[in-house]
């Protein structure tokens, strides 16, 4: 996808993806999307597009693996949230990206996972459009995606979830006791049979589990939650609904919350110890839902009762290893 504006008479984007060394010409903004950490999960285009990079501008969610895959001479600028210095507002991003690419530099705006998937990566496609710089989006691989895949529960698997919804937890309204809470559509993503995939959602998860139940979501329906999706310090929990808040506690990471009966197949792996006040590695950390489907949708009979999990992390798995088997019924080993 690309939008060209008043000076946007370029032809030349294999130029481009080819490595042009020089700053001649009007410039170009990519909008990159990095994808969940794992850069064997980015595309080919991305990884071109960085190559080509004269400039990176990233946010705190690209690794230095990733980062490292542009030239050295590259310049990268990082626009990361951060609690003790100053944070760069999206505006002052947007006016950023437009002055470098006026400058004729070829720009790579580097974003975790998907540009467009609650990324404001069209905020920045709308201040090239005015300014009429080139931009180029290039989409990347979701976090629920990564979560999903590493976890071996497909999102919308036939019986038990007819649809997949991905929503934002960050705090929207704030309530008479002050505290934030997102403006969600509760009694739509109540509704069973679907799965729910809350970002940023992980500070919010009693209130989200309170709505949710309250707009008549069983407190058992199986939830996951999976932090650091793809990355070599990923961690997941397989809990419910009801015990989403209690596990929630132990994140520290970026993380998502995944509510549906189909996160009944998904596989636990032990949360990194390091820092944190969660259950030890030596104890009994998650334990498998429970869950008997049977009437809605007629085709899925799950029963996954009391799995634990005891090993040390190190004995686990590498996140990039070969993709889990995924499981009928009955119990299965955890890795
Ligand atoms: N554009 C990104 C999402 C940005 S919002 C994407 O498409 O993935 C930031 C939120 O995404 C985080 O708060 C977290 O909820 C989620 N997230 C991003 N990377 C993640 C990862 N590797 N594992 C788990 N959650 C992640």
């Amino acid at each position: 996808m690309s939008q060209s504006g008043e000076r946007g008479k370029r032809t030349d984007r294999l130029v481009v993806l080819g490595g042009r060394g020089d700053a001649r010409g009007p410039g170009q903004v990519w909008l990159v999307g990095a994808g969940p950490g794992d850069p064997e999960l980015l595309t080919i285009k991305a990884l071109k597009a960085l190559q080509a990079a004269q400039v990176v501008v990233h946010d705190g969610l690209v690794s230095d693996e990733i980062l490292d895959l542009a030239p050295a001479g590259a310049r990268r600028i990082s626009v990361a949230k951060r609690k003790s210095r100053h944070s760069y507002s999206q505006d002052e991003i947007n006016r950023m990206l437009v002055a470098f690419a006026l400058e004729g530099l070829n720009v790579v705006r580097l974003k975790g996972g998907d540009p467009f998937i609650f990324g404001r990566g069209g905020e920045e496609l709308e201040a090239c459009r005015e300014a009429g710089v080139d931009c180029v989006i290039v989409p990347g691989v979701t976090a629920a995606l990564a979560a999903g895949a590493s976890a071996g529960a497909p999102l919308t698997p036939r019986g038990l979830a007819q649809a997949v919804t991905f929503v934002t937890g960050h705090a929207a309204r704030v309530g008479e006791d002050g505290a934030g809470e997102p403006d969600l559509d509760w009694d739509s993503l109540a509704r069973p049979n679907q799965t729910v995939v809350i970002y940023m959602g992980v500070s919010m998860a009693t209130p989200i589990a309170a709505r949710l139940i309250a707009a008549g979501r069983a407190g058992s329906t199986p939830a996951l939650i999976v932090e650091n999706a793809s990355r070599a310090d990923e961690g997941r929990v397989v809990t419910t609904l009801a015990g989403l808040p209690q596990a929630a506690a132990a994140i520290t990471g970026p993380a998502l919350l995944i509510v549906g009966e189909a996160m009944a197949l998904a596989q636990a792996l032990p949360l990194l110890q390091s820092g944190r006040e969660g259950p030890s590695a030596e104890e009994p950390m998650v334990r498998r839902a429970s869950l008997k489907l049977s009437g809605t949708t007629g085709r899925a009979t799950i029963q996954q009762v009391g799995l634990s999990l005891s090993s040390p992390r190190s004995t686990l798995r590498s996140p990039s290893g070969p993709p889990l088997p995924l499981r009928g019924k009955g119990k299965g080993a955890a890795r």
